[in-house]
């Protein structure tokens, strides 16, 4: 399984659509200070459903939105799609070799979700990620002080982790999903 592009269009500091290829090896990003790396780790967990402004680094979820310099107006939606491989079944529910996770958010705060260019919920894109060890909850993005996080986390925290690890969170996500009906 790996990351096979990522497409950007509005979000942060990319205007224009941006599609960036990943190969199969280690990609490595770099750049001066404030040319956008971090932005593309952002768009990567934002796509995957992340709901916390904090987290992407902003205090509302607008600021996700390009908003303009003194070249370039602001733009009137963010837009981020992740093309993920899937010849190997990493999302089982999925028969297509390939998977198309796009976001889209408008300065009205209006949310689209799509799989494969089928518009969804977001409880399906929280679905799709669950126990690939990927999704916002996962492993897979390691921002700073994450580890410090894990090392201090208290038993019922790592025991978490511990079980998005073993593939058995879907269960209790559904079970507590279940719950508050
Ligand atoms: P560093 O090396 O310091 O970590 P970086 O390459 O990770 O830098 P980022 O934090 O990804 O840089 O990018 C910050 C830049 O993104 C800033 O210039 C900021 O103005 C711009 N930016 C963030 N949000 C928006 C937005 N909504 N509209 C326009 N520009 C934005
Ligand atoms: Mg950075």
């Amino acid at each position: 399984m790996y990351l096979k592009a990522l497409e950007i269009q509005g979000f942060k500091a990319f205007p224009d659509k941006t599609v960036l290829q990943f190969g199969e090896d280690i990609t490595a990003v770099v750049g001066p200070n404030g040319s956008g790396k971090s932005n593309i780790s952002d768009a990567i967990r934002w796509v995957m459903g992340e709901q916390s402004a904090k987290a992407l680094r902003g205090s509302k979820m607008e600021d996700v939105i390009f908003s303009g310099t003194a070249q370039r107006a602001p733009v009137g939606f963010a837009q981020v799609t992740l093309v993920l491989d899937n010849t190997e079944h990493i999302f089982p529910s999925m028969e297509e070799s390939e998977v198309a996770v796009t976001r889209r958010y408008y300065r009205s705060g209006e949310s689209e979700y799509y799989i494969n260019r089928q518009s969804v919920r977001l409880k399906d894109v929280t679905e799709l990620f669950l126990d690939t060890g990927l999704g916002k909850e996962g492993y897979s993005i390691i921002g700073q002080g994450k580890i410090d996080e894990i090392l201090s986390a208290k038993s019922g925290e790592r025991r978490e982790i511990f079980e998005e690890a073993a593939g058995i969170s879907k269960f209790r996500h559904r079970k507590e999903e279940s719950e508050r009906k």
